[in-house]
């Protein structure tokens, strides 16, 4: 990196239209993926004739570390990695150290996890505080359907445990949940955590992108999963975390696990979440279509103080709540792919 970046004075964004303050920043720093999970990035749709973001268009290092900067100096005090696969960005030690430089006060990273292994020492020499590893099943066969590619699940499980070594915690275990494929798998993948100490959180199959094909009939829900869960270990339910999304259970011998429940039970009047695609566009929500390009007035060389004043204009305005719609059946059809706007 270049330039230097001076802390500046923190002045939160007004609220969004809807009441919520800005608080927390995803930015993809990869639209690619070495996975190819049907629910995220269907072979059918993300094969070899599918248009990535070249690599000029994507925001370099340099900028991403500017951009979330302006976002810290709004009141950002989270800010999480995604792609696609993030640890495919040959930059990403580059982007963790200056993002850690910028002062964030909680800096995390969501992997797959393939390659996790041989990466995580030094992300967390560059300062990542802590991971979430995307894991679906630890049977083989399940996992290998659910991720579509030749990697084996002990690849993964591999990458956890490097993370655990290289210090990095808590370290979180993401599930996403698809009836008559995984769940099945969901005991089993509640006792590696408890062993393994691990932070699991299963998520209702969701819509994103608009290419997975999703139907309500896969959707396991969070009461249903919490349920198999209660019949085998005794659960309590646990205070919310302020700014999370997962409803938060322990396990009265010790241990927890989450639910997300993005579709049984819309959590978007707390959603104070701002995404920024690989190419520099600012999404307000997980299922939005159209995202505000930051990166245009970034080259063409504005200042902090308009950057700020774009992005501060554009949350005030925010009325995002997709997740509201979608269960009282009025959801707007098309939304931008996760794996460019990442999870
Ligand atoms: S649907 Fe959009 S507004 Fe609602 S919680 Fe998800 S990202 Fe936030």
């Amino acid at each position: 990196m270049t330039s230097a970046l001076v802390a500046v004075p923190v002045v939160p964004a007004p609220a969004d239209a809807l009441g919520r303050g800005l608080r927390d920043l995803r930015i993809s720093v990869t639209d690619r993926c070495n996975f190819r999970c049907p629910y995220c990035m269907p072979r059918s749709h993300f094969g070899p004739g599918y248009r990535f973001v070249p690599t000029p268009a994507a925001l370099t290092a340099e900028e991403i570390v500017r951009v979330a900067s302006i976002f810290t100096s709004l009141g950002v005090t989270k800010v999480r990695v995604t792609g696609g696969e993030p640890l495919l960005r040959r930059e990403l030690d580059e982007i963790i150290r200056g993002l850690a430089g910028i002062g964030v006060a909680d800096l995390a990273l969501t992997t797959n996890g393939a390659l996790l292994q041989r990466r995580a020492a030094a992300l967390k020499a560059a300062g990542l505080q802590r991971v979430t590893v995307s894991l679906d099943s630890l049977h083989p066969e399940v996992f290998a359907a659910m991720s579509d590619v030749n990697v084996p699940v002990s690849q993964v499980l591999d990458g956890i445990h490097a993370a655990r070594d290289a210090g990095l915690s808590p370290i979180k275990v993401n599930c996403v949940v698809r009836r008559g494929v995984n769940e099945d798998g969901i005991i089993e993948l509640v006792d590696f955590a408890r062993r393994e100490d691990l932070v699991l959180r299963f998520i209702e199959y969701m819509d994103v992108g608009s290419s997975n094909g999703w139907r309500m009939d896969d959707v396991v829900s969070g009461a249903e999963i919490l349920g198999r869960i209660g019949s085998v270990h005794a659960l309590e339910e646990l205070p919310a975390d302020p700014g999370a999304v997962a409803r938060r259970y322990r396990f009265v011998d010790g241990g927890e696990v989450g639910v997300i429940t993005s579709v049984s039970r819309p959590f978007c009047g707390d959603c104070t979440r701002a995404r920024l695609g690989v190419d520099g566009r600012l999404f307000t929500c997980l299922f939005a279509s159209e995202g505000l390009d930051l990166r245009a007035p970034l080259r063409e060389g504005a200042s902090d103080h308009e950057l700020r004043t774009i992005v501060a204009r554009h949350w005030h305005q925010r009325d995002d709540r997709y997740s509201e719609l979608r269960a009282s059946g009025s959801r707007p059809l098309q939304h931008v792919e996760m794996s460019y706007i990442g999870g």
